[in-house]
């Protein structure tokens, strides 16, 4: 079979996400998905859309949805960019926004989103990756030199750890001819977007998904906000790859999600009450835990080997994340669930340890 593949996919080293497991009696705590349903609102507006217009090829520039967006972040919506899951967003970034080898590599944290690297390979992007600090935190100070782009999470993944508005700030001005992109995956657990800086900094590229905050990962809805030049390169690729990367009921159910402001706060807040209270456990328990400002922990056990930690989970019906990278092998990143899942997450762990 493999002899019907290019050379190119022969050498192709893909993402592996973590498993979706097809059981249901499971505490799943490893793909930071939101542990609440979408708004109730949500529902409706999907069933109310699921009718005889589906033969319909949906609107190419899913302008309604780009004009909500807008209109929460005090954008307009040709600063709007949408896509099928921030990871194809993100594609189009590094396809038509990141590869500038005459300027330098693109540069992004070592310890980071892995999707990162996929898409350099892809799309023959030179890198290089700039080793955090000691305490896991990123020192931009660090992306100081010659760059074809730079990008991180903010919080970054798989730490959890934030970096404030004035941090971004100073990169954004001292790298004013490649583009800077933040990945704001984690933002609404405990940070503040840099969305507040595009219409001062032209390179800026802001990128948000609905799977994580607004508990919508199976509708697979993600975009980006930036000036209208960065933007207008982004649906250059995409109209070049995929006029239709939303569907209606896609659609509908992103613009019910933002319209149900109360849902998402009540939401948002349960989680970040929920992580500190997780923390305080777990702290109680022995275990080291990095200062996270989003939907996870990353956190180790001193006297525990973290491989055998999560196989004893597992046999307890929860399933954490492991990452077998240099620097965090020793850390498990637990997704925080609902007080429900969390309780018994720490009850087994008492059992374990
Ligand atoms: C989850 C995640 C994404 C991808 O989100 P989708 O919109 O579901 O594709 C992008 N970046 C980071 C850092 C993430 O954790």
């Amino acid at each position: 079979m493999s002899s019907y593949w290019s050379d190119f996919v022969k050498d192709l080293d893909p993402y592996s996400p973590g498993e979706q497991p097809q059981i249901s009696n499971i505490t799943k705590l490893n793909t930071n998905e939101n542990p609440y349903g979408p708004s109730p609102a949500v529902i409706t507006a999907i069933s109310e859309a699921a009718d005889d217009r589906l033969r319909l090829y949906p609107p190419p520039e899913a302008d309604q949805l780009k004009c909500k967006i807008a209109e929460y972040f005090q954008l307009s919506a040709t600063q709007i960019f949408v896509g099928n899951g921030s990871d194809e967003v993100l594609a189009h970034i590094f396809n038509g926004l990141l590869s500038h080898p005459e300027k330098g590599p693109l540069l992004f944290p070592d310890i980071s989103y892995s999707f990162y690297p996929v898409f350099c390979q892809l799309y023959g992007i030179h890198y290089e990756k700039i080793p955090l600090a000691d305490d896991f935190s990123i020192d931009l100070d660090d992306f100081q030199r010659a760059n074809g782009g730079i990008i991180f999470p903010n919080p970054n993944a798989p730490t959890g750890l934030l970096l404030g508005l004035d941090a971004i700030e100073s990169v954004l001005q001292k790298n004013i001819d490649t583009v800077v992109v933040v990945d704001e995956a984690y933002i609404d657990f405990g940070g503040q977007t840099a969305a507040s800086l595009i219409d001062q900094y032209d390179n800026l590229l802001v990128v948000q998904t609905m799977s994580k905050s607004r508990s919508l990962a199976g509708m697979r809805v993600g975009y980006a906000m930036g000036s209208e030049h960065l933007i207008e390169g982004l649906n250059r690729i995409k109209n070049s790859f995929n006029s239709y990367p939303l569907g209606h009921l896609q659609i509908a159910a992103a613009i019910a999600a933002f319209d149900d402001t109360q849902y998402f706060e009540n939401t948002r807040q349960k989680v970040i009450s929920e992580r500190e209270r997780v923390v305080d456990k777990l702290q109680s328990l022995g275990f080291e835990v990095l200062p996270s400002k989003s939907n996870f922990v990353l956190v180790r056990h001193p006297q525990n080997k973290t491989d055998l930690l999560a196989q004893s989970l597992r046999e307890k019906g929860i399933i954490v994340r492991y990452f077998a990278m240099p620097r965090i092998d020793q850390f498990l990143r637990i997704t925080i669930g609902t007080d429900a899942q969390n309780t018994l997450l720490i009850e087994c762990l008492k059992q374990i340890l």
